[in-house]
């Protein structure tokens, strides 16, 4: 009993990018309780709390996985939601990070969860929010909130980002405006010429202090969209776009052993093996919310790098957790 109440802890999501040329399909969706995604050509069926086909919306995804996380914040929880796949698959869009779908039918998880979280504060008047909104390049951390894109990494010590921004906003205006700003720096390097969406992660927290009667909480959620997760032989095997796959597949290997350790109960739990799971050590943890919302194409060109999604999501299903409560 005590087992299925914690289970629920860690939510595995699978989302189906829409197939726009209509391409035949490799995989097929099992409805029902416990919906199940099958490979026939495997002969493998993967179960999920949830399986999002390519009809299902921004707003029906929100409101499944996010929308109850939010309201965790409120209330002092920590949470964090993983957008993991190969590039592509819709990673960027689920999550938000893009400069231009700021509306109601595209608008992504961010913006979404900043709408609530400012109804919130009306509702109860001692809210404070503040965000930060940063990427992981090579294994270097960059803060995007910054005016012009900074080509200095920002120091790591221990666990923490030495001298991040952190950005008090009153309206859903405020956010967004520091959203399409950090987007922007994360398109526009300079230095970094290989340096786009698909080859960092980005990493959006938002901070909520609430003060309520004697009560008082502070609480994070980040909505973190990986860098893709296919393989250095797609992406290139020279120059930069060699470093930068090393770097990028160290980070997604080091997030499934860190997930594997959590799952199995391992005294030694490896964070320090990338930059990624050494800053979200506090987010990947037993004494958090953590979802993943695993994202693939279902065309048969795609099938391997599908396949290595569904394996890493049914590993991360696994981690069994206790979300603590976080006073001040
Ligand atoms: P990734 O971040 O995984 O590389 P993107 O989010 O950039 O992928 O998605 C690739 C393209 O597909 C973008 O143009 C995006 O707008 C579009 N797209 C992805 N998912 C969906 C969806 N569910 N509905 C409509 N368009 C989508």
């Amino acid at each position: 009993m005590e087992q299925e109440k914690t289970e629920d802890f860690v939510n595995v999501a699978i989302r189906v990018r829409p197939n726009p040329r209509f391409e035949e399909e490799c995989l097929q969706i099992i409805p029902g309780e416990y919906p199940a995604l099958h490979i026939p050509d495997r002969q493998q069926t993967f179960s999920f709390d949830n399986i999002f086909s390519k009809n299902i919306n921004q707003f029906e995804i929100y409101n499944a996985m996010v929308k109850p996380l939010v309201l965790r914040l409120v209330d002092g929880y920590n949470s964090t939601v993983f957008a993991y796949g190969q590039t592509g698959t819709g990673k960027t869009y689920t999550i938000g990070t893009n400069i231009e779908n700021y509306n109601e039918t595209d608008g992504g998880l961010i913006m979404r969860a900043l709408n609530d979280l400012m109804v919130c504060t009306y509702v109860k008047k001692k809210v404070n929010i503040q965000i930060s909104f940063y990427e992981i390049y090579n294994e270097k951390v960059y803060d995007l909130l910054t005016k012009v894109r900074s080509k200095v990494p920002l120091a790591v010590k221990g666990f923490n980002v030495v001298g991040l921004s952190k950005n008090k906003v009153d309206t859903l205006n405020d956010a967004l405006i520091l959203l399409s700003q950090g987007c922007k720096n994360r398109h526009t390097g300079d230095t970094r010429q290989n340096s786009n969406s698909s080859r960092s992660h980005a990493i959006f927290s938002i901070f909520c202090h609430v003060v309520s009667g004697e009560k008082e909480t502070e609480a994070k959620l980040n909505l973190v969209d990986l860098a893709g997760c296919e393989s250095i032989k797609k992406t290139g095997n020279f120059g930069v776009q060699f470093h930068e796959g090393i770097s990028i597949n160290k980070g997604l290997l080091n997030i499934g052993q860190v997930i594997n350790a959590l799952s199995t109960n391992q005294d030694h739990i490896p964070y320090r093996q990338s930059i990624i799971t050494t800053i979200l050590k506090d987010s990947l943890s037993k004494s958090n919310y953590i979802t993943f919302i695993a994202c693939v194409r279902a065309t048969y060109e795609d099938m391997h790098e599908t396949m290595q999604t569904l394996e890493f999501a049914q590993r991360a299903k696994k981690v069994k957790n206790r979300p603590e409560l976080n006073t001040q």
